[in-house]
């Protein structure tokens, strides 16, 4: 008699987070039919691999086609599934996926071909070297629900471009935005085994990393990136891992005010704060700090919070109750601690279930929480500092280093102040952009990472390295070959202080030794 096992199949569902409407249920892929789309996934990657980077590159081109054409569709579905702004669907996520499109198009080929390395030990000169990059095969990624188009499009695109399957688990709370991704790709000409999506929750994650996927690139927090790094770590399975960040602003007695402090209201709200790269402390210097301070807490008083669909909206909803409750408290661990709230401090229930108000915290110290901890949430907590070495060591105080920005009218002050801060990127007066750099490498220091995405650096982490050698005597034996004795240990001595010896005079008598070795030697 055989045992029926019934395995309840775990729902899970997409909600607008402006509203609490649910826009779809979806079904969690299981771990036996995760292995079966990476199986499909191995099947039909060396067909991929074998057509080569430039017909990839033109699929690639007709992504880039087709996603311009359907821009506003796409927003629109990131902003009912992530409660952002239209306008930052558009540029924030849309424009990001285009341009990371036009690097690979216009540089993928390059960066993919063999490289020729030329090789300086007068040893090996007669030997022509090469460095070839062979796909990994699938690529897993993983990813978060705050970029939930451009996070996983970049990174698709690269590792798509470089002749990998791709195997993409979204965000739970994005499952939709990750199928519109699906659909772009497959419209474009991406085979579909090549390009596969698995929906679920962690577990599903969890799936995919014991599956037989050849490298993980996983964005998310640095608790699951931890786990994840465990995991992985069992079969010795390459990772990326982008994790969070705890971004600093130094602005510096030089800069101007009304620029700084648009920029802090800015990088702090952007996505109500949701983004790994956010303003998530800011350090001023004590003659400005009550100018700054005055500046932001008006620009923020002006936002106009809601539902990101409104186009006049500024700041979006929250992702869900759980992020909300995490700003909560660190807003009162502050507050208990004697921070000043300036603006904002507490939710907008009457907008919906998961509007926080934007809030400017005053006179916050590296004892509270929201100064320590990943906050993710519309809250600019601002202090002051007395010196620029206060400045640096204050920025480089945290467990995290994705990014910093140095706001100053001195650009040798501030290069000399980004030289010394811990972090992946340092930007000098502007905040949060470099994510939308294609040519930039985006990763971190510290707990905010390991590898890089994006640019040369991000099409590098979808390529296993092989260096190819190849002599050029292929008749004659390597004088490194086995012949020792007391005559090889002189040719051997002669052939290193030719190299290496220091004067001309001691060079030559070297080369005259060492020639000997080259000519003399037989086994
Ligand atoms: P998260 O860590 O909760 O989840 C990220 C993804 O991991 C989701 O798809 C989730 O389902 C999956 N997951 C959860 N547990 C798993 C497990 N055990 N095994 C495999 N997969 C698992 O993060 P989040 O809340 O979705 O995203 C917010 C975080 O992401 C923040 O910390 C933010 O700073 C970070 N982030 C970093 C970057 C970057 O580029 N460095 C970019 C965006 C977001």
């Amino acid at each position: 008699m055989t045992t029926q096992l019934q395995v309840a199949v775990r729902k899970i569902f997409s909600v607008n987070p402006a509203t609490g409407e649910v826009l779809r249920e979806l079904e969690c892929v299981g771990e036996s039919e995760v292995r079966a789309v990476v199986a499909r996934a191995q099947a039909a990657q060396q067909a991929w691999a074998a057509i080569g980077v430039r017909r990839r590159i033109a699929v690639l081109r007709e992504f880039q086609r087709k996603l311009q054409k359907k821009k506003s569709e796409i927003a629109l579905a990131i902003t009912l599934e992530a409660g952002k702004p239209v306008a930052e669907a558009l540029t924030t996520e849309v424009l990001v996926v285009l341009d990371a499109a036009r690097f690979l198009i216009e540089h993928a080929y390059r960066l993919l071909r063999d490289e020729a390395l030329p090789h300086g030990n007068l040893a090996t000169k007669l030997k022509k070297g090469r460095i070839l990059r062979d796909p990994y095969g699938v690529i897993g990624i993983i990813s978060p629900w705050n970029y939930p188009f451009s996070i996983p499009a970049t990174e698709t695109l690269a590792a798509l471009v470089a002749g990998n399957a791709v195997v993409l688990k979204p965000s739970e709370f994005t499952s939709l935005v990750g199928l519109e991704l699906k659909s772009l790709l497959l419209e474009a000409g991406v085979p579909p085994d090549i390009f596969q999506v698995v929906v679920g929750e962690g577990a599903t994650g969890a799936a995919l990393i014991h599956a037989p996927i050849d490298k993980l690139v996983f964005t998310g927090s640095v608790g699951t990136g931890k786990r994840i790094a465990a995991a992985a770590a069992e079969r010795l399975l390459p990772v990326v891992l982008e994790l969070g960040g705890k971004d600093p602003m130094l602005v510096l007695d030089d800069a101007d005010v009304d620029v700084a402090s648009s920029a802090a209201v800015w990088g702090a709200f952007v996505n109500a704060g949701q983004t790994c790269l956010s303003v998530e402390r800011c350090y001023v210097q004590r003659t400005l700090y009550e100018p700054f301070l005055k500046a932001c807490v008006e620009k923020t008083k002006k936002l106009r919070v809601g539902g990101g669909i409104d186009r006049e909206t500024d700041v979006g909803p929250m992702i869900h109750e759980r992020q909300l409750q995490i700003v909560e408290a660190h807003v009162d661990d502050a507050v208990a601690r004697g921070a000043r709230v300036l603006a904002g401090g507490s939710r907008l229930s009457e907008r919906g279930p998961n509007f926080y108000q934007p809030t400017v915290l005053a006179d916050v110290t590296h004892e509270m929480r929201i100064m320590r901890e990943e906050t993710f949430g519309p809250v600019l907590p601002v202090t002051a500092f007395d010196s620029d070495d206060e400045a640096v060591r204050l920025a480089n105080d945290s467990e995290f280093g994705l990014a910093a920005c140095i706001c100053t009218r001195d650009d040798v002050r501030g290069e000399r102040l980004a030289r010394s801060i811990q972090a992946g990127t340092v930007m000098i007066n502007d905040v949060v952009s470099c994510f939308g750099i294609s040519e930039a490498p985006h990763g971190g220091f510290k707990s905010s990472g390991v590898g890089r995405a994006h640019g040369r650096f991000g099409l590098e982490e979808m390529v296993r390295m092989k260096y190819l050698d190849t002599d050029l005597m292929p008749s004659m034996k390597k004088v490194w070959w086995y012949g020792y004795g007391a005559t090889f240990t002189r040719q051997m001595e002669g052939l290193l202080d030719m190299q290496f010896a220091r004067g001309w005079r001691a060079r030559l008598r070297g080369a005259l030794r060492g020639v000997g070795a080259i000519a003399g030697k037989k086994l």
